[in-house]
């Protein structure tokens, strides 16, 4: 009896031994530092590949993280990240939502001298980014644009081709630039007169889609094809920078429709390679999307996050680019890789992205 109560003892200052040195703080005098890892929202697959694959590769290389997730709501951003300044962190490394709402609280994490990473999005209108680990988001517009002169075949055909445009979050600084290496790259065919857009709607701010949302593009584009394509003209071409928005688009033009021998879907781009995304072009609706290796881009910055607990220097390769309203912020830009139907098995399926299973 007595002997029992000795092992519960033991076992009682055993659990709360390791309940004070838990509980997520920067105690474990083995790990190398403290990362928090700020991220939009859990509703798109790529965030939660983006969260999952930066704690893993953080962690093999010896750091603490703490993840969060905002589901797209600023202040729970905010709160979050205030969260993670209070708790002690080395380094924050943040997706952000709206890309000018963070510039009190990054004013916080500098007087705490917390290193900041911008991951995948730019912040703005802050002194306190010292780094910016993204894609060359320019090139994922001008892929999604080569992608509509080549199966249009603008060098050879006269047309004329109907196009409507898609863009983003307009609060999100990729959506711009994703907009523009579109927009510059079809600008030519436009001024010819071989692509048309029919709405009128050529501008940012006429195609933004706020929070990236596919339901918002779907109910644009009803919208689009009642006012502008209700006398038996065909949408030949939608430029869409992200799958579920390319998804909804196609929804509308399904409606209608589009999707027949007779009524072939236009070639709709997409951005992301995302699972459902992936699966409509091998169903032959969805026509292209831009890959963007969330893998790839963990391990740059779990770099970066490395040499800046080190002190080392920084790898970057652009310092021009991304001026984010206060000071152009050293980048470092992963390629885009265009994806269709010919190359999806090779980029998606081969590399370990997605299993075949994951595409049926
Ligand atoms: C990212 C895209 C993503 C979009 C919506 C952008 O900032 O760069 O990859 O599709 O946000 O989540």
């Amino acid at each position: 009896m007595k002997k029992i109560k000795v092992i519960a003892l033991l076992l009682a200052s055993a659990l709360v031994l390791v309940a004070c040195g838990g509980g997520g703080t920067d105690t474990d005098s083995d790990s190398k530092g403290y990362v928090g890892i700020a991220m939009p929202t859990q509703s798109a697959e790529r965030w939660i590949a983006d969260g999952a694959n930066m704690v893993k590769v953080l962690e093999d290389l010896g750091y603490e993280t703490d993840l969060q997730y905002a589901e797209d709501v600023v202040q729970n951003q905010v709160s979050q990240i205030e969260n993670m300044i209070t708790k002690g962190v080395d380094i924050l490394v943040i997706a952000s939502i709206d890309g000018s709402a963070l510039t009190d609280v990054l004013d916080k994490a500098h007087e705490a001298g917390i290193k900041v990473i911008a991951y995948d999005r730019l912040i703005m209108d802050s002194e306190y980014i010292d780094y910016y680990a993204t894609f060359d988001n320019y090139s994922v517009g001008v892929l999604e644009a080569e992608f509509i002169i080549k199966k249009l075949d603008l060098a050879n055909e006269a047309g004329p081709f109907n196009i409507e445009f898609f863009g983003g979050s307009p609060d999100d600084n990729n959506a711009l630039f994703f907009w523009d290496g579109a927009f510059d790259t079809l600008k030519p065919f436009i001024d010819e007169g071989k692509l048309v857009i029919k709405s009128g709607q050529s501008t940012f701010e006429q195609g933004a889609t706020l929070r990236w949302d596919g339901a918002a593009a779907q109910q644009r584009m009803d919208n689009i094809l009642s006012a502008h394509y209700s006398s038996g003209e065909d949408v030949h071409a939608i430029l869409s920078p992200y799958d579920p928005i390319s998804l909804g688009v196609i929804e509308s033009l399904k409606n209608v429709g589009y999707g027949s021998a007779e009524k072939p879907l236009p070639v709709v781009t997409g951005q992301d390679a995302v699972a459902a995304g992936v699966k409509s072009i091998i169903a032959g609706e969805q026509s292209q999307t831009v890959f963007k290796d969330t893998r790839e881009l963990a391990k740059k910055t779990a770099e970066m996050v490395r040499s800046l607990v080190e002190g080392t220097e920084v790898e970057v390769n652009d310092t021009e680019t991304y001026n984010n309203n206060v000071k152009v912020i050293p980048s470092y830009l992963l390629v885009p890789i265009s994806v269709d139907i010919d190359n999806y098995h090779e980029v998606l399926v081969e590399s370990g992205y997605f299993t075949e299973d994951d595409l049926k």
